[in-house]
């Protein structure tokens, strides 16, 4: 893949899991709408009770009633739902479609309770509405789109009929609602923007930080851990194994002749031989082992819960498999290997390696191409 097809499918995946998390933050913050705009409309109802028409108000609640009963069970079912199945695709339309219908039935129920020529009934009924529409900045704001569409659902019936009323205190509350809507439209942009430019910003710089994580661990060319992170995984390996009185067998490995083939057939095919020899370290070993390169063409393998035989054994198999590969036509390569075992008490990692070095060398003197076991300490 190019760097390119891979910017955009990176870009891709933080797009989705910023939605996920607006999804969340969605359900979070409007648990308390759900009951409180029920519950306003009730207020509305009781304290408006005299001056409403009752069978309005009854069909009103009972609508609202039902409306509310929907999205608690859609909130019941989000909240019990495993995180795998919480994707924006699966729960946004449900959520848009339960908010429109709430919102909907708020907005013309309160233009259908509103007395015709009862200017303070007016009045107070407008004054919930407003109130509603504050309250969804702070419950939707996570989605724009749903923010200015309950706003507008619960507030213009009432404000457009309002406004072709005869009174000018009956228009002066409709524009004085409409200029207000604009502001709370518009600072609802500002935050919806802010947010998710909040949850980009932290899925980026996660991102940032697994990447450059990866890079000051990983030699670049195999693969493989560096030095310095073999060093840090091996000593914590290493103490594990002392405390448990694990056995612990440390694998060194040195290609030989390397110089000769860089000399012969270039650098870049010495660069595939260590590539190679990167892949079948890599894919040689158990998920406990560790293994790095060192520097140069020189390798390190710990083997925990190993005796010396075994890691004999299994040096010998590295050795066949590296002999077995052909990086270039008619380029035999082989490799050297020393290998030492963790005594029981008073000794370091670094003691570890240097013995599995020292049985490495005896290997390189003996003519190469071989395992050589660390004489006993
Ligand atoms: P011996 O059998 O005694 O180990 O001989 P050798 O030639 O393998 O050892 P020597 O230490 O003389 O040479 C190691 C060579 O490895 C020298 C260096 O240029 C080469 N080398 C080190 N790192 C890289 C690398 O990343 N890519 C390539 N192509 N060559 C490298
Ligand atoms: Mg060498
Ligand atoms: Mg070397």
């Amino acid at each position: 893949m190019d760097h390119r097809a891979r910017q955009d499918n990176q870009d891709v995946y933080i797009a989705q899991q910023v939605r996920t998390d607006q999804l969340q933050q969605l359900f979070r913050q409007s648990v308390s709408a759900v009951l409180g705009s029920y519950l306003a409309a009730v207020m509305l109802s009781w304290l408006g009770w005299d001056h409403l028409d009752h069978t309005v108000v009854t069909w009103w609640v009972g609508l609202l009633s039902g409306a509310t009963l929907l999205r608690i069970s859609l909130f019941v079912r989000y909240f019990r739902s495993s995180e795998a199945e919480r994707t924006p695709q699966r729960w946004e339309w449900q959520y848009w479609c339960t908010l429109a219908l709430s919102a909907a039935i708020w907005g013309v129920g309160a233009l259908a309770i509103m007395p015709p020529n009862d200017l303070l009934a007016q009045a107070v009924v407008m004054l919930f509405a407003v109130g509603m529409s504050v309250s969804a900045v702070s419950c939707y704001s996570a989605y724009r789109h749903m923010t200015v569409m309950s706003i507008l659902l619960v507030l213009l019936p009432s404000t457009l009929w309002l406004l072709v009323q005869p009174t000018t205190l009956q228009l002066g509350m409709a524009l004085a609602v409409l200029v207000f809507t604009s502001f709370v439209v518009r600072a609802t942009h500002k935050l919806s923007e802010a947010l998710e430019q909040a949850y980009r910003l932290t899925h980026e710089m996660e991102r940032a930080h697994s990447i450059s994580t990866y890079a000051a661990q990983t030699d670049e060319l195999t693969g493989l851990k560096n030095r310095r992170a073999f060093f840090e995984h091996a000593q914590q390996l290493f103490t594990y194994c002392q405390h448990r009185h694990m056995p612990l067998c440390a694998v060194m490995l040195d290609m030989d002749h390397f110089k000769h083939i860089n000399d012969t057939h270039g650098h870049q095919v010495g660069d595939e031989v260590l590539r190679q020899i990167g892949h079948v370290i890599s894919r040689s070993f158990r998920a406990a082992d560790i293994h790095g390169r060192l520097g140069g063409e020189e390798f390190a393998v710990l083997l925990p819960d190993t005796t010396l035989e075994q890691a004999q054994g299994i040096a010998k198999q590295l050795l066949d498999a590296i002999a077995a590969l052909r990086p270039a036509p008619g380029l035999h390569i082989t490799a050297s290997l020393g290998v030492a075992e963790a005594c029981e008490v008073g000794q370091d990692l670094h003691k570890l390696i240097n013995n599995a070095d020292k049985a490495l060398y005896r290997a390189k003197d003996q003519g190469r191409n071989r395992v050589v076991v660390a004489e006993p300490a």
